[in-house]
């Protein structure tokens, strides 16, 4: 395969930085308060949004309703550590007439009712639709209980149904736990039980594949060959474009299709002579484990992986870490904030 077509997308977000106030054990995209304030600069945040504009499709329930993937949102990191960024972004995105716009949070700024409210309708009437909150068990190690449920609440009280609680299931039994402060995920298992993550919509990829390996079955290297991640990184729908341009498909942190300013060149087809590690995923994860061992004295996890983005990950950050050669291994500040 030479060229790799990538379809124009058809819902996504935009990171306004790494940076978060947290650092959760499930984050795909590695994020901690450990990242550079690297904020989107206006000049390149108006420059793929302009291209965004043509291409995102809103919620079929109506350009003014959200969706997880419909339309566009902010995120990161935790876009409210720069909210006068997040503002302009919303005014932008709502000028150049992009549906379905949401923010994304993990509430750890919700500390009193004012203040909240205060925040919530000034990014309503700049043009935003809704909000997502994230409600799980490696949030709630974060951030207090009691700032999520206010986030929940004035959230209602301004978007009504354009609330997106996410997950919901979490929401409910943190509630009945008449939670206060923060919980330890080792003793939210020792409440639940680890049949209680059965919930948890977990994605195997990105920080979890080091931070939660405990949880899973493990298996060698050779497990995965023959597998491949053609339609993943040809995903459309809910792709990221992060804070420094990159464009990030399939939930798959650390490793860019290309500059998302020229959003054009990706969806032309990327030619795979120039990124030889997509052109081995999109061929066979051994060809990227033999790249790895050949070229980069990898050597195969004892301990064995949980998943093939697992062994993927695993591969890219042995490398990363040695070389800024592969573009698309990108940002490589990712490949040094996993674990
Ligand atoms: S999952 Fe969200 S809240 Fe947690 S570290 Fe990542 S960006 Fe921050
Ligand atoms: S194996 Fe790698 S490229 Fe494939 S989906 Fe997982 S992280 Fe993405």
């Amino acid at each position: 395969m030479n060229s790799l077509l990538v379809p124009r997308p058809v819902s996504a977000g935009v990171f306004l930085s790494y940076k978060c106030s947290g650092e959760c054990r499930h984050c795909m995209y590695a994020c901690s308060p450990a990242w550079g304030a690297d904020w989107i600069p206006e000049r390149d945040l108006e420059k793929i949004l302009i291209q965004l504009s043509d291409t995102i499709l809103p919620n079929p329930l109506g350009s003014d309703r959200v969706g997880i993937n419909y339309g566009l949102h902010f995120t990161g990191g935790e876009p409210f550590l720069n909210f006068d960024l997040l503002l302009k972004a919303v005014e932008m995105a709502h000028g150049f007439e992009i549906p379905s716009i949401f923010v994304e949070t993990n509430s750890f700024w919700c500390i009193n009712d004012e203040g909240t409210r205060e925040k919530l309708l000034q990014l309503r009437n700049s043009g935003l639709d809704g909000i997502l909150v994230s409600v799980n068990p490696f949030i709630l190690e974060q951030v207090p209980f009691e700032r999520t449920e206010r986030a929940v609440r004035i959230s209602r009280e301004v978007f009504g149904e354009n609330l997106i609680v996410y997950q919901d299931v979490f929401y409910h039994q943190f509630k009945d736990f008449d939670l206060r402060g923060r919980l330890s995920f080792e003793e939210y298992l020792q409440r639940v039980g680890v049949g209680g993550l059965r919930f948890v919509e977990l994605i195997p990829m990105g920080r979890a594949v080091y931070a939660l390996e405990f949880l899973y079955r493990k298996f060698p290297a050779e497990h995965f060959f023959g597998e491949s991640c053609g339609d993943s990184l040809t995903r459309e729908w809910h792709v990221h474009v992060d804070n420094y341009g990159n464009y990030l498909t399939g939930y798959c942190g650390g490793l860019s299709l290309g500059d998302a300013g020229d959003l054009d060149s990706i969806c032309g087809g990327i030619t795979l002579e120039d990124y030889p590690i997509l052109e081995a995923l999109v061929t066979d994860l051994e060809k990227l484990y033999v790249l790895g061992v050949e070229d980069f004295g990898y050597t195969e996890r004892g301990e064995g992986y949980i998943s093939k983005c697992h062994l993927c990950l695993d591969i890219r950050k042995h490398i990363a870490q040695q070389t800024g050669e592969f573009k698309e291994l990108s940002p490589r500040e990712f490949y040094f904030r996993l674990e």
